[in-house]
């Protein structure tokens, strides 16, 4: 069921079209979506002259399972979706990509999940065409790390071709080699090992991957951010323009429901436990300090909003869709 094609659910809308049906009713189970797709795929907004858009690829409602918070109950975990005003049910992971014009530049910050990694995501390229973004304008890519969800649109499923074949693709130093060193595959779970293999049959062989070290303007007023943890290089984009700045935080700060609420939270996802919550807190206190706005790549659609201080905690007001 998992392996239906996108294709698979064009066919199916198009049926559900022709007999005037809801789509939701027709594409059976693994597309048995709760959550309404935002009325628009993606939304615009300014920090200071730089435009910045949000472009939505999807949602991915996890199931809930008692290991995936270490140091917290699969109760507590619904606690916190009910006080973020999400669904009890399951964890709500949506997927956002963000395109940046700065400086005369189109730079597209991670890849969507290319329609490969949940059935239920895969829609970033009709958005931004929807958008007004024509994907072959665009300049460079930066890449925060290397996880399914923020590289697989960057490969052609099945064949690994490049879908943006003469894009820069910039991404940490430290990143490229953890997964590429074929060491690494040992050291894995089992879980992650078929994405490194993946990641070292491609990567190598492409001439326009640049790898940069620390954290360098890779754009017109955008930095990398070291925040470790998440991946050994997991990186977060920092934009500025005039007086306003932007955290483009990525997986620092993943599900702001569970992580930005409870920072010492461990998710089986970061791979560093102890490493992720130092770079996350490091990170949420500078965006405070700085007052700047902060966007996340899992933070409910369109994923920019502010941060404070809450208690032990923090708390994320985001902007409507
Ligand atoms: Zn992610």
């Amino acid at each position: 069921m998992l392996n239906l094609s996108r294709r698979d659910f064009v066919v199916s809308a198009g049926l559900a079209a022709a007999l005037g049906l809801n789509t939701r009713l027709v594409v059976g189970p693994a597309y048995a979506q709760k959550t309404p797709d935002p009325p628009k795929g993606f939304v615009t907004y300014k920090v200071g002259s730089a435009e910045v858009t949000a472009i939505y690829d999807g949602i991915w409602e996890k199931p809930h399972d008692p290991a995936f918070i270490s140091n917290a109950s699969v109760d507590d975990v619904k606690a916190a979706m009910v006080k973020a005003g999400l669904p009890a049910d399951f964890v709500s992971i949506p997927f956002t990509v963000v395109v940046v014009k700065t400086g005369g530049k189109t730079i597209l910050c991670d890849s969507g999940t290319g329609g490969q990694v949940q059935p239920t995501a895969g829609k970033l390229m009709d958005n931004m065409k929807a958008a007004g973004i024509d994907p072959t304008k665009i300049d460079a890519i930066l890449i925060s790390h290397f996880h399914p969800d923020h590289i697989f649109g960057l490969m052609e499923k099945d064949t690994n071709k490049p879908v943006f074949g003469n894009v820069e693709i910039i991404v940490s130093d430290v990143e490229y080699k953890f997964w590429t060193d074929p060491a690494v595959i040992e050291r894995l779970p089992e879980a992650r090992r078929g994405l490194a293999r993946r990641i070292q049959a491609v990567f190598p062989t492409w001439k326009n991957i640049r790898q940069v070290t620390g954290e360098p303007e890779v754009a017109p007023g955008i930095r990398f951010v070291n925040a470790p943890g998440h991946t050994p290089g997991h990186r977060a984009f920092h934009l500025s323009s005039g007086s306003s700045q932007l955290m483009i935080s990525n997986d620092t700060a993943y599900v702001p429901a569970l992580v930005v609420a409870n920072p010492g939270w461990r998710g089986v996802y970061d791979q560093d436990g102890a490493t992720a919550e130092t770079s996350r807190r490091a990170l949420l206190d500078r965006v405070i300090a700085d007052k700047m706005m902060i966007c996340g790549y899992h933070f409910p659609f369109p994923g920019a909003g502010t941060i404070a201080k809450d208690g032990s905690g923090y708390a994320l007001t985001v902007m409507k869709a």
